[in-house]
């Protein structure tokens, strides 16, 4: 028999009722009916973002409300900061670069978090700086970074948007976009937003809707004009993934229900239940300061290999959880604790870690792990 599980920082598990919603018998887009769900759906996103703008809605993975982010906002030539401290920094950068835009890179250690001084200094430094693009969590490192802070930095220049990618964030620790004067905040549904992939959202205050008034750069079905003029009729411009649209109700139904502070605990207690097991394993955390409540990066032990652990999870445990990449390919795995995720699912994954582990000849005491995870879940707070 074979009983999958889950753990990875996307796709993430789907609750039932969400998986049942999408097996409903479509509805047709351009109708009352399906306007009346887009109504709802509104308000839940603006719930969930922390705002009182609009969120945009995009069929396509996270990235294209990443590509839209620069392409609605900078013309040819401008000049962006990018924040690269893993896969995804990287990534804006390389949408940057596809379009002409001049993204100086602020490189961070992987691992490691940014001083938010060095922001300010390098908009100092160069104040033609159109937008800084960051991650609220570098998901292939585990690092959280001080978006709050780098936030009050940013929102003193007129001239300059923050943008975040808050992909594997949003739904999972705080990022009130409205309070801290975010300008553009990405999110992609097969995270903590517990639907399979295939939706993207971008929500952008009204500084960053300036700067779409002024930019140049080609764009067409990630239109941000566009698609707010048709989302404020409950309707989007092209063909909308009804069916997601359909889970995306009923999923922002539950995170309402549970309410967004009890939300974020939850992912608090299991990503610190996360660690403090493998910290009484003997193990080091990637990111050992700056760490995410959405993914843990978990550093190999010594001469065992970092994809086997992930291998070996997958292929004999049926557990699925993430390797390194690039730089950090071997030296780590990440196990998320993102959406649709519970205390008993956490000590299940310690408790497969802490097999697989003894089986590659690393020495555990079995349940050492499994033990501080539980104390930590037992906690009163
Ligand atoms: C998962 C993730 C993405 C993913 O983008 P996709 O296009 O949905 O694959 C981007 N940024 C971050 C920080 C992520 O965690």
């Amino acid at each position: 028999m074979k009983k999958q599980y889950l753990l990875a920082p996307g796709p993430t598990p789907i609750p039932p009722e969400v998986l049942l919603t999408m097996a409903e018998p479509i509805v047709h887009h351009r109708a009352p009916v399906y306007e009346k769900i887009m109504q709802g759906v509104r308000e839940g996103l603006k719930y969930l973002f922390q705002t009182k703008k609009e969120v945009l809605i995009f069929a396509s993975s996270g990235t294209g409300a990443m590509e839209g982010a620069v392409t609605n906002t900078l013309c040819a030539g401008d000049k962006a900061l990018v924040v690269e401290g893993g896969k995804f920094g990287e990534r804006w950068a390389n949408i940057c670069k596809a379009y002409g835009v001049k993204a100086r890179v602020y490189p961070v250690e992987w691992g490691r978090s940014i001083d938010p001084v060095s922001i300010a200094q390098a908009l100092k430094e160069d104040p033609s700086i159109k937008a800084v693009f960051t991650q609220a969590t570098e998901t292939s490192t585990g690092v959280l970074y001080p978006i709050k802070e780098i936030a009050a930095i940013v929102s003193r220049h007129p001239g300059t948007i923050l943008v975040v990618d808050a992909i594997s964030h949003l739904g999972a620790a705080e990022l009130p976009m409205d309070e801290w004067k975010l300008d553009i905040v990405v999110a992609g549904s097969q995270k903590a937003i517990m639907l399979p992939p295939g939706l993207a959202f971008a929500a952008l205050s009204d500084k960053a809707w300036e700067f779409v008034g002024k930019s140049t750069l080609p764009k067409f079905y990630f239109d941000f004009r566009k698609e707010l003029k048709n989302l404020t009729q409950n309707q989007s411009a092209y063909t909308p993934a009804v069916s997601l649209v359909m889970g995306l109700a009923e999923s922002l139904k539950r995170i309402q229900e549970e309410r967004l502070e009890n939300v974020f605990a939850r992912h608090a207690k299991l990503a610190k239940a996360t660690r403090e097991a493998m910290l009484a394993l003997g193990l080091k955390l990637y990111a050992p300061q700056a760490y995410s409540n959405a993914v843990t990066a978990v550093v190999a032990p010594p001469g065992v290999d970092g994809q086997k652990v992930v291998k070996i999870l997958r292929d004999k445990h049926n557990l699925t959880i993430a390797g390194g990449q690039d730089q950090a390919k071997g030296k780590i795995f990440r196990i998320a604790h993102l959406g649709y995720v519970d205390q008993f699912d956490i000590i299940l994954a310690v408790a497969a870690v802490e097999m697989t582990l003894k089986e590659l000849g690393y020495a555990v005491e079995m349940g050492q792990g499994v033990r501080a995870a539980m104390e930590v879940l037992t906690e009163a707070k």
